[in-house]
């Protein structure tokens, strides 16, 4: 995958339109080429000029069904795959925000993918490997609840993983991160001018935030499944991810597959804002549904004429 250098401001290929980016959204993305500051640049309590939740129901509730309109358009079109991705810490989101905002798709058009520890035949492969075969098909909606990022932050946060994982001597030196950036950009850039569009979501939700959702999930009987004890410990290492997490923002959003850095702390605003982000990629796409060669619209109107025969 080593193949030369890509400038991540390489806009030969596939634009992204930065520009025609609505207001809502454009906070939001990483600047391909540009170093951001977690801390400095976002916040992760933001939410525009919406006061509460019940102000961005009914928009979020337009944008599912928008969503649905496009994927039934990318399913019959059968050109493209959406390829959604989304990191974030423990309890950010993840989840209910894959479970809302696709909860007006058709099931047969989309997956989700989720990825923990690799383990058994996963390791015994590159760490693009099990997320490679888990790609959506042309006219798909692919979502991964985490993914080959975990390559360049679990991995970085506790060196014993990488140390374990029986890479061939050598490769682990201080240059690793930086050729794991370039692979991933160059792997990224591949799938995209061969018709897969990707859309990258950070959840940023505040360290206090996460420490009120993690006890409830203590306190409340129904949530307990969703805490480990490693969730607390991970929690510690807090500083640690967040530095991983800007050098791969600032390493890995590209003109082809940019980052959104999304704030985390209001759940509805989270939706609000990914919800419009799909929406708006989908809409740059000029779907269309597939027109009918002359022959097969004659075959049609003989079959309306057959079906209208008295009986
Ligand atoms: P929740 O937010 O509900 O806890 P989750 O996505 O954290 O959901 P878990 O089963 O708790 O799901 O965790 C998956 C774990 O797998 C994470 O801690 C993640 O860091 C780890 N993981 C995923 N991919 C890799 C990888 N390539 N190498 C090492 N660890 C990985
Ligand atoms: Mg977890």
């Amino acid at each position: 995958m080593m193949t030369g250098h890509h400038s991540k401001t390489d806009s030969s290929l596939h634009p992204f339109p930065i520009k025609k980016l609505d207001d809502l959204i454009r906070p939001f993305i990483v600047p391909p080429g540009h170093k951001i500051s977690l801390a400095k640049d976002h916040d992760p309590a933001y939410k525009a000029h919406y006061l509460k939740k019940s102000e961005a129901e009914s928009e979020l509730q337009e944008g599912i069904e928008a969503l649905a309109k496009y994927q039934d358009m990318l399913y019959a079109q059968n050109t493209y795959a959406l390829l959604i991705i989304f990191q974030a810490m423990d309890a950010a989101g993840k989840d209910s925000t894959i479970k809302h905002v696709m909860s007006g798709i058709n099931p047969q058009g989309c997956q989700v993918h989720s990825f923990k520890v690799p383990a058994g035949e996963e390791l015994d492969h590159d760490y693009l490997w099990r997320c490679s075969k888990a790609l959506p098909e042309r006219g798909q909606i692919g979502i991964f609840n985490r993914s080959f990022y975990e390559e360049v932050l679990v991995t970085r946060v506790h060196p014993d993983i990488l140390e374990q994982r029986q890479l061939p001597p050598g490769l682990i030196n201080k240059h690793i991160w930086a050729h794991r950036f370039e692979e991933i950009n160059n792997f990224e850039k591949y799938l995209t001018s061969n018709g897969t569009i990707i859309l990258k979501f950070f959840l940023n939700v505040s360290k206090e935030e996460q420490k009120k959702r993690f006890l409830e999930r203590i306190d409340l009987p129904e949530k307990n499944w969703k805490f480990s004890v490693n969730d607390a410990k991970e929690r510690m290492l807090w500083h640690d991810y967040m530095v991983a997490y800007e050098e791969m923002f600032n390493h890995t959003s590209t003109e082809w597959a940019p980052w959104y850095v999304i704030p985390a702390d209001h759940k509805w605003f989270t939706r609000l804002v990914v919800a419009d982000i799909i929406y708006s990629r989908l809409k740059e796409l000029n779907l269309s549904y597939p027109k009918v060669s002359e022959a097969k619209h004659e075959e049609l109107l003989q079959a309306k004429v057959i079906l209208e025969i008295p009986k």
